[in-house]
């Protein structure tokens, strides 16, 4: 049995880290156009921080089935970090996953506010 993230799961983890890869040292973009002008690709995942069945990466036995299909529970990465994390779960520890989320997360509100381009920009006056 697997506890998958819902459809709003998933587009609420991609949109809270601007569709971009939450591994720092990638931060790749997960969408783009398609050729059709109706549709776009997205080559991100919603990855499962702890795993979604009990043989998975990182499982947690002490979670709910809830908790495990919620979006705290996830992290959004593009395909390769997503195979990355999965493969490796001695060096991509739960805590690991969390701080690329929130990092990710913050990244996207500095950009999305705008702040992100004062703290690079070597003439802005940052405080
Ligand atoms: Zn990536």
């Amino acid at each position: 049995m697997r506890d998958d993230f819902s459809q709003t799961v998933k587009e609420n983890l991609a949109k809270r880290v601007g569709y971009k890869c939450s591994n720092p040292s990638c931060r790749c973009l997960t969408s783009g156009p398609q050729v059709n002008p109706d549709k776009s690709i997205i080559i991100g995942v919603a990855s499962h921080i702890t795993a979604a069945s009990s043989d998975g990466p990182r499982y947690d036995n002490t979670i709910t089935s809830d908790e495990r299909g919620s979006s705290e529970n996830g992290i959004w990465l593009c395909q390769n970090c997503g195979k990355l994390v999965d493969n490796d779960t001695t060096r991509y520890t739960v805590e690991i996953l969390q701080d690329w989320k929130r990092r990710a997360e913050y990244d996207a509100l500095l950009e999305v506010e705008g702040r992100s381009k004062q703290l690079t920009d070597p003439r802005a006056s940052v405080f």
